[in-house]
């Protein structure tokens, strides 16, 4: 054992890339961090792998370099349903970056041990006490602990955290084809069933997601729902193995208790929908990163809940699409026909709209409905 992990300021628990980048922005504050995590780097996930242009931005806050031949240009959104299909650009200036999971967690590992956090790998936490985190074979005191240990949080149990104010499951796959990406954007399908999410993935690959309310319907069921995407797909290899998760929206009551503060899934999500899981992770880093600098966590709940309202807002809006085929193809219509009503709901997506904007937006949307 080292110095370092001997004590710390800022314990993380949990390694993934609220975990990482939790540790970078508490390191650029000047603490001493040890991050531990029961898995070996490069760590994958179930992820649509889309990073929306606030996590570029975020990202270069937290001064992670991702190489350019690891990502791929998203330059805006594009809907698609029962061949029709609508699109909009991100905001002028913006744009959004799709990564293979495995990457981004490299570049967040690389930068968080360039800045001389320690990394415990392959090392499961077993409880938490007061200022201690407990392993199996020993403690480590910290002052500040977090917890970043994902969706099913033990962290959250241990420090009775648990308490949902909101939830509602969703059953996720993922999987990686070989096949030449035909799409600079984001693309949604809307099904009956389930929607489906795909992005390019490098030169000759390109990820799909699906998610639906039924945890036994898998990828390939789900893809016979979306004839242009299954024909895009027919014959290519999957070059990744199909990985599910659960998405969500979830809200807990607290984030924080004492000394200890939660960030990222563990956290609450946002359903995968809104591709908005990791880029929200790393704004809750750097706030919290703010929190521990004026050493009072009392703050960091609130700036959460900022956080976190409009991407729940937006995932609340988007899946009233979810299981209604014929409002699906209204919406889509009204949005091929007024592309601006679009582009102003993707620039409030990403930050770049006031929600007075968007209610007038809004009530746009909802007269191009009602007379579609
Ligand atoms: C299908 C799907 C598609 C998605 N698509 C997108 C997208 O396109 N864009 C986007 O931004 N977001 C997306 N998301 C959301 C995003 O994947 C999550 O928000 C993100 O993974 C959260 O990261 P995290 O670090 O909080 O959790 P995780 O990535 O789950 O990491 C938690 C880490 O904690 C470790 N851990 C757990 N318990 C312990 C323990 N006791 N001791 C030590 N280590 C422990 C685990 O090994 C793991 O590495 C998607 C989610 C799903 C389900």
């Amino acid at each position: 054992m080292n110095a370092l992990q001997n004590s710390a300021d800022v314990f993380v628990i949990g390694g993934g890339p609220a975990g990482l980048a939790a540790a970078i922005a508490a390191r650029q504050q000047g603490f001493r961090v040890v991050v531990a995590d029961g898995a070996a780097p490069p760590i994958d996930k179930a992820c649509g792998e889309a990073l929306m242009p606030d996590a570029i931005a975020a990202l270069e806050r937290l001064g992670v370099k991702v190489p350019a031949s690891d990502t791929c240009r998203l330059n805006g959104v594009r809907f698609l349903s029962s061949s029709l299909s609508a699109e909009a650009d991100f905001p002028s200036g913006l744009f959004g970056l799709s990564i293979r999971r495995t990457a981004l967690h490299r570049s967040l590992a690389e930068r968080a041990e360039s800045l001389g956090v320690d990394l415990l790998w392959k090392q499961v936490v077993t409880g938490i006490a007061k200022n201690r985190v407990c392993f199996v074979d020993r403690e480590v005191p910290a002052k500040w602990i977090i917890g970043a240990d994902g969706a099913n949080s033990r962290v959250r149990r241990w420090a009775n955290l648990d308490r949902l104010a909101h939830s509602r499951l969703r059953y996720a796959f993922r999987r990686h084809y070989r096949v030449e990406p035909w799409t600079d954007r984001l693309e949604v399908y809307w099904g009956k069933h389930s929607q489906a999410y795909a992005t390019a993935s490098g030169s000759d690959q390109v990820c799909v997601a699906v998610a639906s309310r039924n945890p036994q319907r898998r990828l390939e069921e789900s893809l016979r729902e979306f004839p242009e995407l299954y024909e895009r797909l027919r014959g290519a290899e999957a070059v990744s193995a199909e990985r599910g998760a659960i998405s969500a929206n979830r809200r807990l009551k607290r984030v924080h208790r004492g000394n200890i503060a939660l960030i990222g899934d563990a956290s609450g999500t946002v359903d995968a929908i809104t591709g908005e899981g990791i880029d929200l992770s790393f704004c809750q880093a750097i706030e919290l990163a703010k929190c521990l600098r004026r050493s009072d966590l009392a703050h960091y709940p609130a700036a959460h809940r900022r956080l976190s309202v409009r991407p729940l807002f937006m995932a609340r809006l988007m899946l009233l699409q979810a299981g209604r085929p014929a409002f699906q193809r209204r919406t889509l219509r009204v949005l091929r026909r007024r592309p601006e009503i679009f582009r102003r709901l993707l620039a409030f997506h990403v930050g770049k709209l006031s929600p007075v904007d968007l209610a007038l937006n809004g009530l746009n949307l909802g007269w191009g409905l009602l007379t579609a």
